[in-house]
């Protein structure tokens, strides 16, 4: 998911629960670290394939250490205390995150190879001195990057026609006028601040469905840094943004400091009265019928019916409120006497949403100040920003141009096996609980049986995409113009849909994808082709060390169908409780027992947040019992595929970037992803030799799950 406007990321955040890092922030590896590592990566695949013995072990082979090394003193992290570090010492002592990196990990790494081949095909094109048909993902790259690089042109296109809309909003007099043209601005690009955001996505009563969800109100930073314990620092460089973001605008120092302060006060009034972020995946809190009367009832300080009619949403019958206390929060501040405060928290809200889209001011700003938030200490540089961006802005061109060089049928076709042999699995684990009944369980196993399965890339691509079409500068076309054409077409082909039956097989991931999903609306997992590749699956790769490899990843995305959000859907994918009230207590409790043993564990000195990262947890030590039963006795195996997942999972961040995760990644920080998942796992023990005093062992007793 690119970052469009936050309330709409957040929506689809909601709708799908990612295995790694968002796209956006896994973009991490510096081109010289990435070029150093992926050498390195070759080099140890090739070292392997010489080696008779241990050739399909990707990370240490531990059972081999154990014959020989017994007596070597010499080795300062062990094992038994901590695994990932042992497995993963070599690979991190080689990474130095480069100044422009914030994180590195195989996400973030094979997202910069992807990139950078995309990059090649942008240099390609702008300097072959062709003309392309229009309408061709060539000429639509060719010149969005035009418009993309020629900064003068973005200089004198200003806000261009966001300039009216902006205007009103400055100038609006009265709540009304105010919240009209928010209203506009919402229902022609999607812009969205205060009130109005709304998104059309399936219905979660009846997947088949679409449905119109009123969004919350952008919370800037973010609720769990406007009120979390150490992000004070964090917070200041926010308001420092803010008012710099206001000055470039035209304001004074003062005015700017003003509204600065008054900006502050309405976010951390609204952040009060806002969802915390697992709350957001919880149906029974963000699944709110209202009819558009009612809807009146809640907003009694706004024209309902004019908002409506104005955003294109008028006459269904039903509206989903998303965060009923925010919204009953945003209708008491929207009187008088707030309105510059309103106002000036709009004006910003639009500034930084266009910001990478303006001008050079604007645009340093903006990555100075993600630069600032996550520890990066220099710019990507003007080019690579410039070609992050036209991948950003055009991402179904870049994917139809990734699948034709890089999609193996033979890949597919070992994955898909693997898949199968999983879902079996699960049947087998779902079978063995017994705090289920009978009629629980088969409803469980009806919804492995229907799990639909997304490899690769859709067989026809989003309509979306052909809609978007991008106009050269020549014919009076800017950055700012194409960005605001990409919004119109999101909005008119989701008011397309409204009223339409859901087409289960469409995509919202493109193929260049580094990640995996499970969608809980269409009980659907989906791995993008890009996934599909060393170290995450390798044909060379033994079949232990893939199970721990792309095996784990699929066994995550399964577990999400029953993890503590994707529980509560059914096969058809409505959100429909099946279970009993003994089971969804018994759930709990053993939800609970897996909270407080992810809170004991912390990164740099900050505890994990176990209800933060509950889901997640859930489904990474349900993916580690899935494929530890597939693998069975085989010590052998069971040692590749832990060796496998804990190489696959080795990361390095910088302090900023490690507060960044612990504050809003719904995944535990990795180190602790396989610590943790391994102290709980049985197989772990039978392989290993753990004693009581090691720092991996975890009293049987104590070992959380729910999928044993
Ligand atoms: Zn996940």
């Amino acid at each position: 998911m690119k970052k469009r406007v936050l309330a709409l990321l957040m929506a689809a955040v909601v709708a799908l629960q990612l295995m790694g890092c968002k796209a956006e922030d896994a973009n991490a590896a510096g081109k010289e670290t990435r070029s150093s590592i992926k050498d390195m990566f070759q080099s140890a695949k090739e070292n392997r394939a010489d080696e008779k013995e241990a050739s399909d072990v990707i990370g240490v082979d531990i059972l081999e250490q154990n014959e020989t090394d017994t007596d070597d003193e010499d080795t300062e992290v062990r094992y038994q205390d901590d695994y990932y570090e042992f497995v993963n010492q070599n690979l991190l002592s080689r990474i130095e995150l480069a100044a422009t990196d914030a994180h590195w990990d195989w996400f973030g790494e094979l997202n910069a190879v992807v990139s950078s081949e995309m990059d090649d095909i942008i240099d390609e094109l702008a300097s072959d001195g062709k003309t392309y048909e229009k309408g061709s993902s060539e000429q639509k790259i060719k010149d969005m990057y035009e418009c993309v690089t020629n900064m003068e042109n973005r200089e004198e296109t200003g806000l261009g026609p966001l300039k009216p809309h902006m205007d009103s909003i400055r100038n609006a007099s009265s709540i009304d006028e105010y919240v009209d043209a928010l209203a506009h601005l919402s229902g022609e690009f999607g812009f969205s601040s205060i009130v109005g955001g709304y998104s059309i996505m399936q219905d979660k009563a009846d997947s088949s469905e679409y449905a119109v969800y009123m969004l919350y109100a952008d919370t800037l930073i973010g609720k769990e840094y406007v009120e979390g314990e150490n992000t004070q620092e964090y917070m200041d460089l926010y308001l420092d943004y803010i008012n710099n973001m206001l000055m470039e605008f035209g304001m004074t120092a003062d005015e700017a400091a003003q509204s600065t302060d008054s900006i502050e006060g309405l976010l951390r009034d609204i952040c009060e009265s806002t969802l915390t972020t697992e709350q957001l995946y919880d149906p029974s809190m963000t699944y709110n019928v209202y009819t558009a009367q009612r809807l009146q009832e809640l907003y009694t300080n706004v024209d309902v019916p004019k908002m409506l009619r104005t955003l294109r949403i008028d006459g269904q019958d039903k509206y989903i409120v998303m965060d009923v206390e925010q919204a009953k929060k945003i209708n008491s501040l929207l009187v008088e006497e707030n309105l510059q405060a309103l106002k000036d928290y709009s004006t910003f809200v639009m500034l930084n949403d266009t910001a990478k889209y303006a001008n050079a001011n604007y645009a340093k700003l903006s990555d100075d100040m993600r630069n600032a938030l996550y520890g990066i200490t220099e710019s990507w540089g003007d080019e690579k920003v410039w070609k992050n961006l036209t991948q950003d802005m055009l991402p179904w061109d870049f994917g139809m141009i990734y699948v034709k060089e890089h999609f193996s049928a033979e890949d597919k076709e070992a994955v898909e096996e693997m898949i199968e042999q999983i879902l079996e699995e699960y049947e087998t684990i779902i079978n063995r609980q017994d705090w289920m009944s009978d009629a629980t369980k088969k409803k469980a196993i009806r919804k492995l049986e229907t799990m639909q399965v997304k490899i690769g890339y859709p067989d026809e691509w989003p309509a979306a995409r052909d809609m978007m079409q991008v106009t050269p500068i020549s014919e009076g076309g800017s950055l700012l113009s194409n960005l605001l054409v990409s919004m119109q077409v999101a909005i008119e082909d989701s008011l397309n849909k409204l009223g339409t039956k859901v087409d289960r097989s469409e995509w919202d991931v493109t193929p260049q994808t580094i990640n995996a999903m499970y969608d809980p609306l269409n009980n659907e997992i989906i791995f993008p082709a890009a996934i599909l590749q060393a170290p995450f699956y390798d044909s060379d790769n033994s079949y232990g060390a893939n199970l721990g490899g792309i095996g784990f990843v699929i066994a995550h995305e399964v577990s999400h169908a029953f993890d503590s959000s994707g529980a509560l859907y059914d096969e058809y994918g409505n959100y429909n409780v099946w279970w009993t009230d003994e089971e969804l207590a018994e759930y709990k409790r053993m939800s609970q027992s897996i909270i407080e043993y992810y809170n004991n564990y912390e990164m740099m000195g900050v505890k994990v947040n176990g209800d933060l990262t509950l889901m997640e947890n859930i489904a990474d030590l349900g993916a580690m019992t899935c494929i530890t039963s597939i693998i069975g006795n085989d010590a052998r195996a069971l040692d590749e595929a832990f060796g496998q997942m804990t190489y696959n999972w080795a990361s390095e961040d910088t302090v900023s970037f490690m507060m960044y995760l612990l504050n809003t990644d719904t995944h535990s920080p990795n180190k602790v992803r396989v610590n943790a998942v391994l102290s709980s796992c049985d197989a772990f023990y039978k392989i290993y030799d753990i004693k009581e005093t090691d720092g991996m062992y975890v009293a049987p007793e104590d070992r959380v799950g729910i999928w044993k």
